[in-house]
């Protein structure tokens, strides 16, 4: 699959999960046994504590500080590790344990890493939240004329500004738990550590609509809104759609219609927008909105650049 996966050396699990001996050699230490492990997929210089914790550390394939990699070694013959972003989990072991005692103690110590991790993430997602409200309760209201706005031509809506960036804020069960940052070059980056599955932000007011639409980006929201006058929420990516579809449907009632409205990734293989957009809407028995292009229009891909298209082009 990745280059990642392709360091794998013969002696380690391809199969998840899996228990290897090193067929190769024998290793007289699990500290040795672990660091050829970890040095096939280019992590190296660890001093490997074989003390029954988890530990973390960096992989190689992703930014310093990532901690993505973890290992325990529940015994002085077995280790587990894996790497939190591809979800691989291997197991090494010095070669002279029996392999029923070692899985148990592997599966074991790898259910130790897991919660541990998920207790983290959680604690980080608390953390971030209170981050997001200390900001948002801080920062002023948009200046219109912010170049991400200008460029898009389109009003604030609400939004708010820190330093240069603008902020999106985003809700889960009512709450604000993150904010999207979306800077003067169109860059948007939520803040880390927080929540973003089924996260959502608002362009317009549920109280009182009878249609409701979901949109990707906050820009192609906004657009839609201007054109509607109906509520659009925002989901911010293809693969968040379904997520965002599934809750607002629990939470609206009935009557209220929910609309995806797609991007149409239409020179992307696979075109994810439209894909997406209609797997949440199957989900959830609702229809697609697609965009129209202009004639001839070899650039627009979403409602907010087709809005601009025809502002540009004076209709
Ligand atoms: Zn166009």
């Amino acid at each position: 699959m990745t280059e990642f996966a392709k360091k794998t050396p013969a002696y380690v699990g391809r199969e998840h999960g899996s228990i290897h001996k090193s067929e190769c050699r024998q290793y007289s230490t699990i500290e040795q046994a672990l660091g050829d492990a970890l040095a096939a997929y280019g992590v190296t210089g660890l001093a490997i504590r074989a003390d029954g914790d988890v530990h973390r550390f960096d992989t190689a394939d992703k930014a310093k500080g990532n901690r993505n990699g973890w290992y325990v070694c529940p015994s002085l013959e077995v280790a587990v590790y894996g790497f939190w972003h591809t979800g691989e989990q291997h197991t090494v072991t010095t070669g002279s344990k029996a392999d029923p005692a070692a899985a148990a103690e592997a599966r074991l110590a790898a259910m130790r890493a897991k919660e541990q991790r998920e207790t983290e993430r959680r604690q980080q997602q608390v953390n971030t939240a209170e981050q997001a409200r200390r900001w948002w309760a801080m920062a002023g209201a948009a200046d219109p004329g912010h170049s991400y706005l200008t460029k898009k031509r389109l009003a604030p809506h609400g939004l708010r500004q820190r330093d240069s960036a603008l902020l999106v804020p985003l809700f889960y069960d009512g709450e604000l738990v993150n904010l999207e940052r979306i800077f003067p070059d169109g860059a948007k980056r939520p803040l880390f550590g927080g929540r973003v599955k089924g996260v959502a932000g608002l362009v317009g007011k549920l109280a009182g609509a009878e249609r409701v639409l979901v949109a990707e980006g906050w820009a192609t929201a906004a657009a839609l809104y201007e054109a509607m006058n109906v509520p659009v929420v925002v989901a911010r990516n293809a693969d968040n759609l379904e997520a965002v579809a599934r809750r607002l449907r629990q939470h609206l009632p009935d009557n209220i219609t929910i609309t995806l409205a797609a991007d149409d990734d239409r020179f992307t293989d696979g075109n994810p927008g439209v894909t997406k957009a209609r797997l949440a809407a199957l989900a959830i028995g609702a229809k697609v909105l697609m965009p129209t292009f202009c004639a001839d229009c070899q650039r627009c891909t979403d409602f907010a650049d087709v809005a601009l298209c025809r502002k540009e082009h004076g209709l």
